[in-house]
């Protein structure tokens, strides 16, 4: 696939495409001192391929969970920059997930005020939605991505053959962004999306053609309000309720299945506003059930998430700034108050819909 060239106040950067994992891990720079941050599965799972790093260059092996990316794991993550003696002119090179990404970008900033990094991502989310955009998320106490930063990568470096070993699980929260990237860009590429997806499911040979349109739907928007202060708050389709979602079950559910059902409640509060039409909400809310229903094993109420909500990073003067679809390709940002009427559609919604549900 052609290199996608990503334009960031930070500094410029490219995502490059490789078929085999061998020649992604043999491009890390070689200029500087590297240090490598690594999902420990990974590490498991490709250690033929990673051996021939770990003789020249320190490596710290990460868990992918989100108590992990807490300042405790980050402590962790400066403590061995420290150790291995990383200067500023020393690069961070990040193989993993969202997770390992939010580690990387947090400590690379705060590190001697900044320190280059490279991602290469390993899961579908990572490759289709973060690895662009420069930023992160670290979770404080039991609330999702309180705290954060802006830092660019300054290379991503993307090689789908990583996914052979990924959970189907895992292939499923990855679709939960694309799902959403899909409905930002244009009724035409979301019904090819899931015309394809119905037909073959979603381990299928377009997948690749998916990743790029997502990474290029998002950079559109990126480019244009980097630091989300406009545009770019769109992208937040489906995060409100998603992360409340996650909080509430304790990241029991992973990130981009949450996503995909924050989808449909904020569809259900669009529809609810007579903002999109019950034909609409219905193909979409069919797709989502069909393809991302999850069994959670704790109990979910209007009031909890409602609760949870509060805690929302895009809440100005006391309302919550929903994302709300107007019909696919085509979103708007609403200011909905914290009140009866909230409350009465998302329990009407739990009643009505089972994308997540539990005994
Ligand atoms: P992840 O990093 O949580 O990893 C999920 C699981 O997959 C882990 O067990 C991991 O070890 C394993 N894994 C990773 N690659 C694998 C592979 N190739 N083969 C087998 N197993 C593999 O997954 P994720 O979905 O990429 O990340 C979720 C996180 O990303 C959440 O914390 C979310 O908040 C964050 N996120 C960040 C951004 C951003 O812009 N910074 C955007 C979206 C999500």
């Amino acid at each position: 696939m052609e290199q996608l060239h990503i334009k960031s106040g930070q500094g410029d950067y490219t995502v490059d495409f490789f078929d085999d994992i061998a020649i992604l891990l043999q491009s890390v720079p070689r200029e500087h001192k590297v240090v490598l941050l690594v999902d420990r599965n990974i590490a498991n799972l490709y250690a033929d391929y990673l051996a021939p790093l770990i003789k020249s260059m320190p490596m710290l092996l990460i868990d992918a969970t989100e108590e992990e990316k807490t300042l405790k794991g980050i402590t962790q993550v400066l403590n061995f920059l420290q150790e291995s003696s990383c200067v500023k002119q020393s690069v961070v090179v990040a193989v993993g997930g969202g997770i390992i990404q939010d580690i990387t970008t947090f400590t690379a900033h705060v590190y001697y005020r900044g320190l280059k990094w490279r991602f290469v991502p390993t899961t579908l989310l990572a490759m289709s939605d973060s690895c662009i955009g420069a930023k992160c998320g670290i979770n404080l106490n039991e609330f999702k991505n309180q705290l954060g930063v802006f830092h660019s990568p300054s290379k991503v470096l993307i090689c789908t053959k990583f996914l052979d070993t990924l959970s189907d699980t895992d292939i499923c929260s990855g679709y939960g962004e694309i799902l959403k990237l899909m409905l930002t860009n244009s009724a035409k590429h979301y019904d090819d999306f899931t015309k394809c997806i119905d037909q073959l499911g979603f381990r299928n040979s377009e997948l690749d053609k998916f990743i790029y349109q997502s990474l290029s739907v998002k950079k559109s928007i990126i480019e244009v309000d980097e630091y989300e202060t406009d545009l770019r708050r769109i992208l937040n389709y489906g995060h409100t309720f998603g992360h409340s979602l996650e909080a509430i079950t304790q990241h029991e559910i992973p990130h981009g299945i949450a996503v995909a059902w924050g989808v449909d409640v904020a569809n259900f509060l669009s529809l609810r506003r007579s903002i999109l039409t019950e034909e609409d909400f219905l193909v979409i809310h069919d797709f989502i059930v069909q393809h991302f229903s999850y069994r959670i094993s704790c109990t979910v109420s209007a009031e909890e998430l409602i609760q949870t909500a509060q805690r929302d990073k895009k809440i100005s003067d006391g309302k919550l700034n929903m994302v709300l679809l107007e019909r696919p390709g085509s979103l708007k940002i609403v200011p909905i108050s914290f009140d009866e009427a909230l409350a009465t559609t998302i329990t009407e919604y739990l009643r009505s819909s089972h994308v997540v549900y539990w005994d």
